[in-house]
């Protein structure tokens, strides 16, 4: 079949032949296929969805269009973890390092910022020198040295993924769950992983804002990646708020170093805890979360984290002395506060808005060609359940000097909710749920 052919087909809801796909994700990987034809089919799959054999075969399509890693070779078992974005997410770049100086290894494929969402990959590209774009020989001989690479997608790692991900960003089909769980599968289990932990998001800074729509991507990710060889755990968590204080590629990877430095906000540790707790079971290394967890916690205490996180930068070329000096990472900045207009309660956070509000600012993308500020950002000093008095900061926002900021601002607070009776912040871990080959 032409690409024509399909896109018609997939629009008027019929199944695609397997062969079809396959065929078809090749030749976008070869740059063979328009990415105008490709985003028309993106957007039918939005509408109409694939069945399990489309999933699966989209999703393998994705894997063969480059090559594995290969570590199947190294001492160790290699887990990851992989989260559906959200705003604030900073999680990977303590978990990984922590959870490799455990005993694990693990060999991270991460990716750049999504339509509202930050992306681990521009969140350490703010480190100067930094490199993601390892070639799989250098990431196999980190992986031997250190137990650890956090890559983006290569022209050999994925390559269809790299592309699609892209043209997805900017044609509002990242919200689709066929399109994100082959994504994040295709790249998975390129990995050759022995097991995948997934933070699956809800809420209104995810891509599920709804609770049973993130439950479906969920089921969808964990039988997908078992039923093709990957025993998986997923937990769904809350995104009605940002993630921790931080807002901001340069700003979050500071927060994640206070993690491993043994700080960080509550929930910025917990969920390191919690994440990282499923892969050291996992990996082998303990038998239940509590334990993996409490390993986990004296990897912080003892310093043993940061000094793998420290040794990942030093080795993918960054300069991990500017881990010690903010003011390096962040360059030069002015801040506004955006105040509260009352006295009561925040009672709401439209967070996908204030991860819009971010990328206007310059922490994202609106093309896909866009640079990024490495620095700008918003430090959230009232978050949902706490109480603000009339004129109080509610928001910090971090800014080029000489930036016209009126327009975040506006965007900030419209995405602030204030009310005058006090509402519970939504817990943080909602549901659990596993599958194994
Ligand atoms: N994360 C991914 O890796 N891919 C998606 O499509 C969405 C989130």
């Amino acid at each position: 079949m032409t690409p024509y052919e399909l896109i018609r087909a997939k629009r008027d809801g019929q199944e695609l032949p397997a062969g079809e796909i396959r065929k078809l994700l090749e030749a976008y990987a070869r740059g063979e296929v328009s990415d105008g034809q490709m985003a028309a089919l993106c957007m039918a799959v939005w509408f109409r969805g694939l069945g399990p054999s489309e999933l699966r075969a989209w999703t393998l399509a994705m894997l063969h269009s480059g090559e594995s890693l290969r570590i199947r070779g190294l001492p160790g078992r290699k887990v990851d973890k992989h989260s559906t974005g959200g705003v604030g997410d900073k999680i990977s770049i303590c978990l990984a390092p922590l959870v490799a100086a455990c005993g694990a290894v693990v060999p991270m494929v991460a990716g750049r910022g999504l339509g509202h969402t930050g992306g681990t990959l521009d969140k350490l590209a703010s480190i100067p020198g930094f490199r993601t774009d390892l070639s799989l020989a250098e990431a196999r001989a980190q992986l031997a040295a250190l137990g650890v690479c956090i890559v983006g997608q290569t022209a050999e790692l994925d390559p269809a993924d790299r592309r699609l991900y892209a043209l997805r960003d900017v044609t509002a089909t990242v919200d689709s769950i066929p399109l994100i769980a082959a994504s994040i599968v295709s790249k998975k289990l390129a990995e050759e992983l022995d097991g995948l932990v997934l933070d699956v998001k809800v809420g209104s800074g995810a891509f599920m804002h709804r609770r049973e729509d993130a439950q479906a991507l969920a089921r969808t990710l964990v039988s997908l990646a078992a039923e093709l060889g990957c025993p998986t755990v997923a937990w769904l968590t809350s995104m009605d708020a940002p993630l921790g204080r931080a807002v901001g590629n340069a700003l979050e990877l500071l927060e994640a170093v206070e993690v491993l430095r043994g700080g960080g906000p509550a929930e910025v540790r917990a969920l390191t805890l919690r994440l990282g707790g499923e892969m050291l079971v996992l990996a082998g290394v303990e038998s239940t979360v509590a334990a993996g967890e409490q390993r986990l916690e004296r990897a912080l205490a003892d310093g043993s984290g940061l000094e793998r996180f420290r040794a990942l930068v030093a080795r993918q070329g960054g300069d991990p002395r500017a881990l010690d000096d903010p003011g390096r990472l962040l360059g030069r900045l002015e801040s506004r506060d955006v105040p509260s207009p009352s006295t009561g309660f925040v009672v709401g956070l439209d967070t996908e808005a204030l991860g819009v509000a971010a990328v206007v600012l310059g922490a994202g993308r609106i093309h896909s060609d866009d640079a990024i500020e490495p620095g700008v950002g918003f430090t959230v000093l009232r978050t949902v359940g706490d109480p603000v008095s009339d004129g109080e900061p509610m928001l910090r926002i971090h800014h080029r000097p000489g930036t016209d900021v009126s327009e975040v601002v506006e965007r900030v607070e419209r995405a602030y909710r204030i009310g005058p009776v006090a509402v519970p912040r939504p817990p943080l871990f909602l549901e659990r749920m596993e599958a194994a080959p």
